[in-house]
C-alpha cells in the first residue's frame, strides 16, 4: 500500500520539518499488522515528496480480518489488504505522523499553522460507492479531486470497473488537516472491517474531525460509516469476552443488553448460543438431572435452574472463587429448603475421581477441556467417561479454524487455553474417547457457521451405549 504527499511550497524540503521525518532517511515503524516505511522519493527545494509504504503481514492481517467482508470465506487466503490503501493505512498514517497530525510544527510552527500547496496520491484505494463518493467527501474540504476508476482487468474492458480508484487530491490545506482528513476518510471510503486500536472511537472521530467535520455536508454519512466499524468492534469485543465464559463476562453489561435487544438466535453472544444449544440437547434427550463440570461462575447453571426442565442440577469447579460467584448468582443463601435441595455446588477437580460426579443423567463440560493440560486430559476422560459414566456427556470447545474471523485475535481465544482444536482434531479425540469408554458420539457446530471454517464453537454429544451399564 502506498501513499505519497508532495508539496511545492518553497523550500519544499520544509516538509521534512513539518512531518518530523528527515528527508535523507528511510525509517521503519512496526505496526500491529505490518511495517510502515517512510522515505522521500524526491526532496529538492522546489518539490518534495514523502512516501508512506505499508507492508502488511498477511498472517497478522488474516487474524484481524472481519467476517462482514463480501469476499469473506476466501478472504484469509486471498485479499487486497497488502496491496490496496485502506483503513490500515489510515491507522499507520496517524501513528507515524502523530506529531504532525496534532498540528505541532516545531521550528516551522508558522508553516504548520497555514495552508500550503499539497498533492496526495493513493494509487489503489478501495472506494465503496466509486469516484462520486470520493468527490463528495473531499471536495467540501477544499480539495480538487481526481478519482479514476481502476478497471477490473485491463485485458477485459467489458468487465467494467473494480471497486478501487486511483485518487489524487490537490489543494492548499494545512498539513495537519490533510492528515486528519485522510485518517478519517480513508476508512470511510474503504468500509472494510479491520482492527482498531481502542474502544473510544467516537472521541477519536471528534478529535480527528475537529475544525472540519462539524461543517461537512456529508458529516452524517462520514460518522455513520466511520462508527459502523466501532459497532463491529463492540460486537467483536463482546463476542470475545463471551468466549471467556467466566467471570470477565459479568463486567460487560451489554452482553445481557444485547440478548434482550437481539432476540434472534444468530445475533446472541456466542456464550448464550452455547447455553441454548446445550439445554436443547439436554431436553431432547430427556435428561432430568445434570451436572455442569467446570461450571465457572455459574452462568449456565443459572439457565439450567431457570429453565425449570431439570429436577436436579449440580455444578463443580476447581476454582473456589468461581464457585463463590456461582453461589451468589444462584442466590443459594436465599433459597428455601426445597429449592436448595435441587441444586448443589461443590469444589472438585476433574482430574481426580470423585463420587459426587456420578449419579446424573447428563454431564456438561462446556469450554472446559481446553483449559486442561493435554497430558492431564486422559485423567479427565477416565474420571468422566470411565468412572462417573452418565448416560449423556456434552462437550463444547472452540473451533480453532474459526479464529481467523475474530478481528484482532492473535493466538488463542483465552490466555488460559492449553490448546484449541480444529474440527478434525476434535473429531479424532471424541471418537477415540467414545470408542474407549463405550459411548457413541455426534458432533455439531454452535454459532454462526462460516462455509469454509465451520462454526465458532464445536459440540460433541456422547451417548452411553445400551447394555454397557445398568
Ligand atoms: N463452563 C463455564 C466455564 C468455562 S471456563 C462456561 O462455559 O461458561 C473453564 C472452567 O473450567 C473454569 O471455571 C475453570 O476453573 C474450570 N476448570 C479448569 N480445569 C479444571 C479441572 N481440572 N477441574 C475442574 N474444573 C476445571
Amino acid at each position: 500500500m502506498l501513499l505519497t504527499v508532495s508539496t511545492t511550497h518553497q523550500p519544499a524540503t520544509d516538509l521534512g520539518y513539518l512531518l518530523h521525518k528527515h528527508p535523507d532517511r528511510v525509517q521503519h515503524f512496526e505496526q500491529s499488522f505490518g511495517t510502515a516505511t517512510v522515505f522521500y522519493p524526491e526532496a529538492s527545494s522546489t518539490r518534495c515528496t514523502v512516501a508512506l509504504v505499508l507492508d502488511v503481514d498477511p498472517v497478522r492481517l488474516a487474524r484481524s480480518r472481519g467476517k462482514g467482508s463480501p469476499d469473506f470465506s476466501l478472504a484469509q487466503y486471498v485479499n487486497d489488504r497488502p496491496y490496496a490503501a485502506s483503513s490500515l493505512l489510515a491507522v499507520a498514517l496517524a501513528k507515524v505522523f502523530s506529531t504532525a497530525r496534532s498540528g505541532r510544527g516545531g521550528s516551522r510552527q508558522e508553516l504548520a499553522d497555514r495552508p500550503i500547496p499539497l498533492e496526495v496520491t493513493i494509487p489503489v484505494l478501495p472506494c465503496r460507492g466509486g469516484p462520486p463518493i470520493a468527490h463528495r467527501l473531499f471536495e467540501p474540504l477544499g480539495w480538487t479531486v481526481e478519482a479514476l476508476p481502476i478497471p477490473l482487468d485491463e485485458g477485459f474492458p467489458e468487465w467494467g470497473s473494480s471497486r478501487y480508484v486511483r485518487l489524487r487530491l490537490t489543494g492548499e490545506v494545512r498539513l495537519a488537516e490533510m492528515l486528519n482528513h485522510l485518517h478519517v476518510l480513508l476508512p470511510v471510503l474503504d468500509e472494510s472491517k479491520h482492527y482498531w486500536q481502542g474502544p473510544d472511537e467516537v472521541d477519536k472521530l471528534m478529535r480527528s474531525g475537529a475544525g472540519w467535520l462539524p461543517n461537512h455536508p456529508e458529516k452524517e454519512l462520514i460518522a455513520r460509516r466511520y462508527l459502523g466499524r466501532a459497532g463491529a468492534l463492540k460486537r467483536v469485543a463482546l463476542a470475545r469476552l463471551a468466549e471467556l465464559g467466566d467471570d470477565d463476562v459479568e463486567m460487560v453489561d451489554p452482553v445481557e443488553d444485547e440478548e434482550v435487544r437481539l432476540p434472534e438466535q444468530n445475533r446472541l453472544p456466542l456464550n448464550a448460543q452455547r447455553y441454548a444449544a446445550v439445554i436443547q440437547v439436554l431436553i431432547e434427550t430427556g435428561a432430568h438431572s445434570v451436572i455442569d463440570l467446570g461450571c465457572g461462575s455459574g452462568q449456565f447453571l443459572d439457565r439450567l435452574v431457570k429453565s425449570g426442565a431439570f429436577t436436579r442440577v449440580a455444578g463443580s469447579d476447581v476454582s473456589a472463587r468461581s464457585l463463590q460467584y456461582a453461589a451468589g448468582r444462584l442466590r443459594l443463601e436465599q433459597m428455601n429448603e426445597r429449592q436448595a435441595d435441587r441444586i448443589h455446588l461443590f469444589h472438585g477437580a476433574l482430574t481426580y475421581e470423585d463420587d459426587r460426579f456420578a449419579g446424573f443423567d447428563a454431564a456438561v463440560l462446556m469450554e472446559v477441556i481446553e483449559h486442561v493440560d493435554p497430558s492431564r486430559l486422559e485423567a479427565v476422560e477416565r474420571v468422566v467417561w470411565g468412572a462417573a459414566r452418565p448416560g449423556l456427556v456434552v462437550v463444547t470447545t472452540p473451533n480453532s479454524e474459526y479464529n481467523v474471523l475474530y478481528e484482532g485475535l492473535v493466538g488463542m481465544r483465552h490466555p488460559d487455553h492449553r490448546f484449541e482444536w480444529t474440527r478434525s482434531e476434535f473429531a479424532e479425540w471424541s471418537e477415540h474417547v467414545a470408542t474407549a469408554y463405550g459411548y457413541t458420539v455426534q458432533r455439531r457446530g454452535v454459532g454462526e457457521v462460516d462455509q469454509t471454517l465451520g462454526a465458532p464453537t464445536q459440540m460433541a454429544v456422547f451417548t452411553r451405549q445400551e447394555g454397557r451399564d445398568e
